[in-house]
């Protein structure tokens, strides 16, 4: 699992009073986010659908365990009925244990559906230890640990170097490229919300 990204449900209410032109998800949907480990999807005593960590959590039921997985090269939601309460994803019948990726839908009882997503975190400051010394794609200098590094969600590293370093020496890699060289994505340096299958 690549710690800069984690799994969410965009809520929906009341699909079925739409019609299915409007199938992709709004990005400001309300967003369920799922924590590393396992974790519970529960209804609240209102009606309302929640994740917490809790499996007895107190005013909600919880109907699946949820696990966010790496399979290979996939990220996947591993998402188990408690009780074998039927629910739907993707129109189809929960069976024992289901494998999630972003753009699965999950029906809970007829009001809501979730959209899954992956929200991705870039991240700025000292590359991790895994890639020092490995060379940087734009300008094939080495890591050091003391560098300012971009790091897409991908696991892509590019030097970000500020104001610390002086201009002559200062590598700014990151604001040379548009596309991240490992997976063509912009270069975004805001947290992202993508219902399309992570590879
Ligand atoms: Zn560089
Ligand atoms: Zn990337």
């Amino acid at each position: 699992m690549n710690p800069r990204s984690e799994f969410a449900f965009l809520l929906e209410a009341s699909p079925r009073t739409t019609s299915s032109s409007d199938a992709s998800p709004n990005h400001s949907l309300p967003a369920l986010r799922i924590p590393p480990g396992e974790s519970y999807l529960a209804m609240r005593e209102d009606g309302e659908p929640l994740v917490t960590t809790e499996c007895d959590p107190s005013h909600a039921t919880p109907l699946f365990r949820l696990a966010p997985v790496r399979i290979a090269q996939l990220q996947v939601l591993l998402l188990v009925p408690v009780d074998g309460k039927a629910s739907r994803v993707n129109g189809s019948r929960v069976p024992e244990i289901a494998l999630l990726k972003p753009g699965d839908q999950l029906s809970l009882d007829p009001r809501f559906q979730l959209h899954v997503a992956l929200v991705r975190r870039p991240y700025q400051g000292t590359p991790p230890q895994e890639l020092i010394g490995k060379q940087c794609p734009v300008c094939t200098v080495p890591f050091e640990s003391q560098t300012t590094i971009f790091l897409c969600p991908c696991g892509t590293g590019l030097h970000d170097e500020g104001d610390d370093r002086p201009a002559e020496v200062r590598l700014e890699c990151a604001k040379l490229a548009s596309l991240c060289p490992g997976c063509q994505q912009p270069m975004d340096r805001k947290e992202s919300i993508s219902t399309v299958p992570d590879v």
